[in-house]
């Protein structure tokens, strides 16, 4: 770059040497130098930087490197490199899978040469490594891709479902002949284990199951990874009740091994929920939520449990599903309220903003908690038309509010649930929301739990990048309760993280400090703001001030309260202009 900028290279001044570093420069490639004698590897920032890794990721020991691969690629990378010393030359020219920091795999490929020393031994072998993802992505791979996982390669949700919906189709009026049988396998606190083993570990525990599983198939069944933690596999050779069952033994027992990796042994077990295919079942999302319902079953009573469905499961379900129906009317009736939870700055104790929550005044039940309803919300789609409601009327709220206090900018921070961020008209909505109420920029801030983001990474770090720029704010809510560190979560433009209670609630207990110190010293860093939830006494509140965290929320302060009542509080800070 300096000898582009010093204008030299138009005369032809250049020399060889230099040419080379340009060229290398130019190609967006990455040098790739492994010293042998000190058994280093030297990669230059680009890689790193287009991965998302810091930019000494991949440098250093090569077990820096076997860490980011894929789990099927490390034994190679290893043989590569040996085989390198042994032989003396050749060179290297291999494509491996390589961990980005949005958990998603890219290609690269290394071309390299030995350079030998005056004894004959390898004493480096040097050369560039590229991703070429796109490459590999061929036409046809861009299909595959879309309808499999990219860490196990397995059939993905969709797929699953086309191929079970061409299942049942074919079995009705087969009589029994042809009945699938659904096996909805989800493993039982997996999250922890990547919390205390890391992702990479945890990558090579789905893939060893997804192996394992895979084994127990014969040609015309199938498995498919849903999500995270989740498997699903239609059992199509099997269709006597006896044979099934023996079928689920084999899988408890494929789940059940323990996993080895490095030095140590991983037990996974699982919660399955087992549906077979009958005739009054006409549509696949319907068979495969009764193996939910019935994993979620087996979940309930411990995990670790293969629990067959049973109509009764479905009596709960069918509570819900009046509460469905009347959910779907609660928002025309004007049932649905937002009720607002005051957050205060620590250092002056007033009161700075808002939480929203919705609550749903039931004309028979009484007034139910978000907890009851918002997942039904979720699944049914009703998220949507009450997430927006939440945003209007909070916006509407606040607009009231700021100008009854002369332009204190005092804010309301919204939930936000999977279903809005994946839509791209979240963008929409909150421009217009902004536009009509008039509130003071900045004043509007949306709230977001890290695993709702990292659902989709690369969607949501776009879509948020947009809601900031219309100048709305952005909580991380909940934090500390998934497994995302904040480094990783540095990339999505959050202004303010909030600690979960979890956290803070334990009071007594000499480990709060130190954890929370850290979570808000490294929140600093990266010039966001703290908000601890669930504050519940003053010895919370001192040491939470102590700790260095802005803002506070909890019991001490107010539970959550209707508008007027809002109104008061802050009438109690701040004078009323009117
Ligand atoms: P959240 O975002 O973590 O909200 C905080 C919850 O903690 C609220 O429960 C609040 O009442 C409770 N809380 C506040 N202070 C304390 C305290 O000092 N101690 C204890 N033990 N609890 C405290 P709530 O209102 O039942 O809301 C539950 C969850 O429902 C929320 O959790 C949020 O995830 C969801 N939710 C609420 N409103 C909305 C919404 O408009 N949209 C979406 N998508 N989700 C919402
Ligand atoms: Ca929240
Ligand atoms: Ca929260």
């Amino acid at each position: 770059q300096h000898a582009f900028a010093g204008g030299g290279i138009g005369l032809g001044l250049v020399s060889d040497v230099e040419r080379q570093a340009l060229a290398l420069t130019g190609s967006g490639d990455s040098v790739w130098d492994w010293e042998v004698d000190r058994d280093e590897i030297f990669c230059g920032p680009q890689l790193p930087a287009l991965l998302g890794l810091k930019p000494t990721a991949l440098s250093g020991s090569p077990s820096n490197w076997l860490e980011f691969l894929h789990p099927e690629e490390r034994e190679r990378f290893k043989s590569v490199l040996n085989v390198m010393l042994d032989h003396r030359r050749g060179r290297i020219k291999q494509d491996f899978r390589i961990r980005a920091n949005n958990a998603q795999y890219h290609w690269v490929a290394i071309n390299a040469r030995p350079v030998i020393g005056s004894d004959g031994e390898v004493v480096r072998c040097v050369g560039t490594v590229r991703d070429v993802t796109e490459r590999k992505i061929s036409a046809n791979r861009l299909m595959h891709d879309a309808v499999h996982d990219n860490l196990t390669g397995l059939p993905n949700h969709e797929l699953f479902m086309d191929r079970l919906e061409v299942a049942i189709a074919i079995a009705k009026g087969k009589s029994g002949e042809l009945k699938p049988s659904i096996f909805l396998i989800d493993l039982d606190r997996f999250s922890q284990i990547n919390e205390n083993v890391g992702y990479s570990v945890g990558d090579s525990v789905l893939l060893t199951i997804s192996r394992r599983l895979s084994r127990l198939l014969k040609p015309q069944d199938s498995l498919a990874r849903l999500s995270g933690d989740q498997f699903a596999l239609m059992l199509l050779s099997e269709t006597d009740p006896e044979r099934i069952a023996v079928f689920a033994d084999a899988i408890t027992r494929a789940l059940k091994a323990p996993i080895s990796f490095a030095e140590q042994e991983i037990f996974v077990t699982a919660s399955v929920g087992l549906v077979s295919w009958s005739d009054d079942q006409n549509n696949p999302d319907e068979l495969l939520r009764d193996a939910e319902i019935a994993m979620f079953q087996a979940k309930r009573i411990g995990g670790d449990r293969i629990e067959p469905f049973r109509p009764a499961f479905r009596k709960n379900q069918n509570e819900l599903g009046h509460l469905e129906t009347d959910l779907r009317k609660a928002l025309d009736n004007g049932e649905i309220e937002l009720s607002y939870q005051p957050i205060i700055r620590l250092e002056t104790k007033q009161v700075s903003g808002f939480e929203a929550l919705l609550r749903w005044r039931h004309p028979q039940r009484g007034v139910i908690l978000p907890g009851e309803f918002i997942p039904m919300a979720e699944k049914t789609g009703l998220i949507i038309p009450l997430g927006l409601f939440a945003m209007e009327k909070a916006a509407e709220d606040l607009a009231k509010w700021q100008k009854k206090l002369g332009g204190v900018p005092v804010f309301v921070s919204v939930n936000v649930s999977s279903r809005q961020l994946l839509r791209h008209d979240l963008i929409n909505d909150v421009k217009s929301v902004l536009t009509r109420s008039g509130i003071l920029p900045n004043t509007l801030k949306l709230e977001l739990t890290e695993s709702l983001i990292m659902e989709n990474p690369e969607h949501s770090a776009q879509v948020l990048r947009k809601v900031k720029e219309l100048g709305a704010g952005l909580s991380m809510d909940d934090f500390g309760t998934g497994y995302s560190s904040l480094s990783h979560l540095m990339r999505f433009p959050f202004d303010t993280i909030k600690i979960d209670r979890s956290f803070v609630a334990d009071s007594g207990g000499s480990g709060r400090p130190v954890i929370l110190r850290s979570i808000v010293g490294m929140a600093h860093d990266l010039g966001m703001e703290v908000v601890a939830e669930g504050a519940e006494d003053e010895t919370d509140a001192l040491e939470l001030h102590q700790l260095g965290c802005e803002y506070a929320q909890g019991f001490l302060y107010g539970e959550p309260m209707p508008a007027d009542l809002a109104l008061e509080a802050l009438s109690q800070d701040y004078p009323l202009t009117k």
